[in-house]
Formats: C-alpha cells, structure tokens, sequence
C-alpha cells in the first residue's frame, strides 16, 4: 500500500504528501475522459482535503462546481475508489484562488518573467505629459481617432493618424475578457501602457489567428492615450509601414519618412511577420527600431509566430525583438470561451445562458472572432424569429457548426472503419509488419486521415506505432495515386470517405 494509507483519516494531507496524491488521482481520472475534457474540468483543480470519509476537490466557479456535479461524480468516485483503495465521498467546492494559478501548460513558453501590472503611476517616458483628461475630452478624442480623423493629428492630440488605420474605440481593456490563455499577455500590456519605455521594451506579443492581438495592442494604445492625450503615438499595421517606406523610397522623400517614424513616444506595429522576405525595409525598421529605443521610446509589435520563426527575418532584428518581454496569447480554454461569448452577448443588450454559452463554447475551441460570428448569427437569427434563446434555437442558427464539428470524425472512427473492412487488427496497424494485408490497410487509415482530419502529419504517424512523416506522407501519396488511377480504389476510398463525413446527431 502506498504512502496514502498515512493521510487517512487526516484532514488535509500536507505538501508534498497532497501533491503526490492529487497527481495519482488526476492520473486516475484522465485515463477516464477525453484529453480535452481533462484539460477543461481538472487541470485547474486542486485537491482541497482528504479523510476516511470524504474527499474535496476544489474548483474556481460555481459554475465549474455544478458541472463536475453533475456530469463527473461517478467518474471522481471511481477513481477515488481507486486511488485510496477505498470508497470516499467526493464533495466539490469553489476556491477562487485558484483563479489565480495559471497551470503550467498555459504558461507562455517564452515568457521571460510574470509581468506584474505596474502600479498606476506617471508616464515619464512620454516626451509631454499632461493631466488625464476629463471623461468627455476622452470620449471625444476617442471618437476622433476611431475615425482616422486627420483632426486627430491637426489639433494638439497626440496620435498620429495613420491613412488606414484608427483605432477601435471598442478595443480597450475594459472589453478583454482576461482568462488563463491571455493572462500575461494582458498583464504586460497594462504594465507597458502603465510605464511605457520602461517596463517591457520592446513589448513582444505573438499568437495565432483571431486570439486578440490587435484587440491588446489597441486598448494599450488607449490606456496610453487616456492619461497622456498628447503622447505621440503610431499605431499602424505592417503593411502600412511597408507600403509607406516603399513610396517614400519611390518619391524621393526618406528623410520625411525617418522623421515620422523616429519622432514618437510610443510605436505600435501589428503583425511585424510581414516583414518576412523585405530585406530593405528590415533594414529600415531596424533603424526606427534602434533610435525610438535608445532614446527610450516604447516600441510594442504583434506577430503570427516568435521572433526566431519569422521567415528570414534578420538575425540582429529578432534578437532585438527578444530584449524585452516576449509573450504568447493561446487559444482561449472552455472557461475563457463562455466568459467572451456571455460578455459579447451582453454587448449586444443579451444575456446567454450557461447552458448555451456552453453549447456553443465546446464547439468552437480556437479562435475568438469565430465566437464572435457566433453570438451575433444567433442573436440574429433570435430577433429575426422573435423566439427566445434556446438550445434548440442555437442548434438551428447555427447549423453548420453543430453538424461540421460534431460531424468531424476522428482518428478512432478512422481506425474502427478500416480494421473493420479489412478484418485487421489495431495492433497490427501500430506494429512493424509490412506485408500487404497489413501495410495497405494502414496506408489506406494514413491517406483518410490527412484529407479529413486536422491532425499534423506527425500526429498522424503517432497513431500507427510512432512512424515518422516521411512514412505517412509516402503512404498518402501512394493512395492518392491508386485513388487516381484505379477505379475499384477509388470506389472504395469513396465509400469510406462518404461513411466518415456522414452527418450525424
Ligand atoms: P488578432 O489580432 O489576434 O487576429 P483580434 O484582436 O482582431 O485578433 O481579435 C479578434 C476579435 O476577437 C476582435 O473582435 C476582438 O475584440 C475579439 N477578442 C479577442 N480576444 C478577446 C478577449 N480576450 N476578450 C474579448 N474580445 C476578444
Ligand atoms: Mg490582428
């Protein structure tokens, strides 16, 4: 018997003891669920106490708690049951400190220390600052930049108005929904917003598609703006800087164009990747770069991907991009996604449920402007038919989305359809056997793998006992060339494919 057997009936085992137990039974309780619904409900529990009688886990929410309730008592019992050799209650609580640990996993990789926002203080950076202004004076100006307005840079304001771009007067703070996935991310946008040039220079942030970049660079921009109206800032996308620096070059007039650039408190450039394969103006920007930070201006960037992985990008600009703080926003995890899709409700004079929130929330897992198309495709479709929000109205706004994703098979339909048809077994799939009865049905579940699911062609190799890419990308390619030129494959590979994309409930 393990070292549990001490705990009991000790209330609350302490430290390491606790640790070890806790990670026992997570173990226990993820080989009983899918990865992402261990991801969603348990990685950021905790085990709160444990005795003969009773054991508590403890959740962030209410909301968290009524559903590990409902939906995972059995699975906590069993493996409770499991663990410490005998049945306990299970009893679900909420600590909402734990809110504030962020999980290993969500950690941004390249984070060099946790930005802890600044106190609200002085903007010593900014070449003028002034007073904040009064909240009529914010609004106005508010509403000169969101337009472009070139009043905005004709009166005494600061910001530059760039041609094409003016800032979003719904990007601010006040509208991010902060979770785990973003949390640094946040933090060390207020902490540059709240000491610009000296808290984090350059301010590095990087993240897929739609995960909030623009929304952050934004709502510093107007962070900045609200206590220094006369901070010169620059906010402008890549392309613009490209685009500016390529006319410049062409009229003659470089020099207006450096004075520009090197003459702001506060540069802001959104998706900085665009400058893979622009060797002059990589050059260029290394210049601005290098002036705007020795004289201790903030410079902030946004990014696709880190530094190192902008393609060609000059090795002396991405270890500048490294100097100061370089942060990942990561796809928002089930929490974070029903707390966007009530706020963005709310923003349109709505309220959803958890029940629908939730819906919609297991079905788009990545990116946040899909959320977004979401809630305003079902409140549409609500006002439109005059009906309230229910689960079966969610189902019919939004159609597509139930059937795609639930519809999406995965690797296991993939590999149940295949052993079944060409009576093979799994394990023979995983093995190293290469004879034609086992080599074409593995080939066969490689091929329909990479046209219908997302999996990389390493996870793909994963599921057949670890073979590299090479192998799967040799096996789709030999399939695809049957699938061409064979008509009985082809039929058959058709069949299967229809089978797998089959609507289903
Ligand atoms: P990116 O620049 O990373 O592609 P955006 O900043 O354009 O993404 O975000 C896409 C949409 O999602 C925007 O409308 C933005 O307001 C919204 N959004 C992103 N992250 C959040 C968040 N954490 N809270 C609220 N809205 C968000
Ligand atoms: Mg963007």
């Amino acid at each position: 018997m393990q070292s549990q057997e001490a705990l009991s009936p000790a209330a609350a085992p302490e430290g390491s003891t606790r640790e070890a137990l806790w990670e026992d039974l997570q173990r226990a309780i993820r080989s009983r669920m899918k990865p992402e619904q261990f991801e969603t409900w348990f990685r950021r529990a905790a085990l709160a106490s444990v005795d003969g009688e009773v054991l508590r886990i403890a959740v962030q929410n209410t909301f968290s708690r009524d559903w590990l309730r409902t939906y995972y008592g059995e699975v906590l019992a069993e493996s409770a049951r499991e663990v410490l050799n005998g049945a306990r209650r299970v009893e679900v609580t909420v600590d909402p400190e734990l809110l504030l640990q962020v999980p290993a996993t969500a950690a941004p990789a390249q984070t060099q220390n946790v930005p802890a926002p600044n106190a609200r203080g002085t903007i010593t950076a900014l070449a003028t600052p002034t007073p904040p202004p009064a909240g009529a004076d914010r609004s106005l100006a508010r509403e000169a930049h969101a337009l472009g307005s070139s009043r905005a840079s004709e009166n005494s304001r600061g910001l530059l108005a760039t041609s094409d771009v003016g800032l979003n007067p719904k990007y601010t703070f006040d509208n991010f929904v902060v979770g785990p996935c973003n949390r640094f991310a946040h933090a060390a946008a207020l902490g540059s917003a709240e000491s610009p040039g000296k808290a984090y220079n350059p301010f590095f942030l990087h993240g897929s598609v739609g995960l909030g970049k623009t929304h952050l660079l934004q709502s510093l921009c107007w962070s900045i703006l609200d206590r220094a109206p006369r901070a010169r800032i620059l906010y402008l996308s890549c392309e613009t800087f490209v685009n500016h620096f390529i006319n410049s070059l062409e009229n003659g007039d470089i020099a207006k164009f450096r004075n520009k650039y090197r003459n702001v408190d506060l540069l802001v450039v959104d998706d900085i990747h665009l400058l893979a394969n622009k060797e002059r103006t990589q050059e260029e920007f290394f210049h601005t770069f290098n002036t705007l930070y020795q004289s201790g201006k903030q410079i902030v960037l946004s990014s696709d991907s880190p530094p190192k992985d902008i393609p060609s990008l000059q090795e002396r600009l991405v270890s500048r991009f490294k100097w100061g703080l370089v942060t990942e926003v990561e796809p928002p995890c089930f929490e974070t996604r029903m707390a966007i899709l009530k706020r963005k409700s709310r923003e349109r004079g709505r309220e959803l449920t958890d029940e629908i929130a939730s819906l919609l929330a297991e079905r788009i897992d990545s990116n946040i402007r899909e959320l977004e198309g979401a809630v305003t495709k079902l409140l549409g479709f609500a006002g439109v038919s005059g009906l309230p929000i229910s689960a079966d109205l969610a189902r019919e706004a939004l159609r597509e989305l139930f059937h795609s994703r639930r519809g999406q098979p995965s690797m296991e339909d993939i590999l149940t359809l295949v052993t079944e048809h060409f009576g093979v077994k799994l394990s023979d799939l995983q093995s190293k056997k290469r004879t034609n009865a086992i080599a074409y049905p593995r080939q066969v579940a490689m091929y329909l793998a990479r046209q219908i699911t997302r999996h990389s062609l390493e996870g793909i190799g994963g599921y057949f006992g670890g073979r590299d890419h090479s192998t799967v990308i040799y096996a789709v390619e030999k399939i695809q060339q049957l699938h061409e030129q064979d008509p009985a494959t082809r039929a058959l590979l058709d069949g299967f494919l229809g089978r797998l994309q089959a609507p289903r409930g």
